[in-house]
């Protein structure tokens, strides 16, 4: 069977139909509804909401401390308001079209071969064969993106030292000083 066809299958078997319940966007239970973002997926959103970098995306709230008192995290994730997604408005994605690909995706993930389900009202619904390859389609494209941006930050912590004195932000483009400081970790 084909991977495609494989993850179909499971999401099939597992059911799902988006209920519009907004959950996922709007309460999580501490960071379980942070959502990481790419350079190249904040660009599109700031291309897409008119909106700068600090107001779309700030650093992930897990700092990695190093020898020497440096201090990094790996990545960004989209700013929430009281936990609510920056985006969530009237009961709707603002940026739904250009959502990243962790929104696209849920309530599903890949850890390897298994296909992993996340909190949702609407797991179990019934789900028609398209939907579920459609879905499937777009697992597998979400973990070839992360598996290129996985490798280019290692080869970036590869070649450039952290800066000491400094909390930065690593991405798969370099370091970087953030404007905005994590927000309370309870990653
Ligand atoms: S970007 Fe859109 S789909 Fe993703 S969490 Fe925010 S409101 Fe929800």
């Amino acid at each position: 069977m084909t991977e495609i066809n494989w993850i179909a299958s499971i999401i099939a078997s597992t059911g799902f139909s988006c209920t519009r319940c907004g959950t996922c966007c709007s309460s999580g239970d501490g960071d379980a509804n942070l959502v990481m973002v790419t350079p190249d997926e904040i660009r599109k959103i700031m291309g897409a909401s008119g909106q700068s970098w600090d107001e779309i995306a700030e650093p992930y709230p897990e700092k990695i401390p190093r020898e020497g008192g440096r201090v990094f995290t790996i990545g960004w994730c989209l700013v929430r308001r009281n936990g609510i997604c920056g985006f969530y408005e009237d009961g709707a994605c603002r940026i739904y079209e250009h959502r990243p690909w962790i929104c696209r995706t849920y309530p599903f993930s890949l850890d390897g071969d298994t296909v992993l389900t996340h909190p949702c009202p609407g797991l179990g619904c019934t789900i028609t064969r398209k939907d579920a390859r459609a879905i499937a389609r777009d697992l597998i494209k979400r973990k070839n993106f992360e598996r290129v941006d996985e490798e280019k930050i290692r080869r970036v912590l590869q070649e450039n030292p952290v800066p000491p004195e400094k909390f930065v932000v690593i991405d798969n483009e370099g370091i970087k000083v953030p404007q905005k400081k994590p927000h309370k970790s309870t990653v």
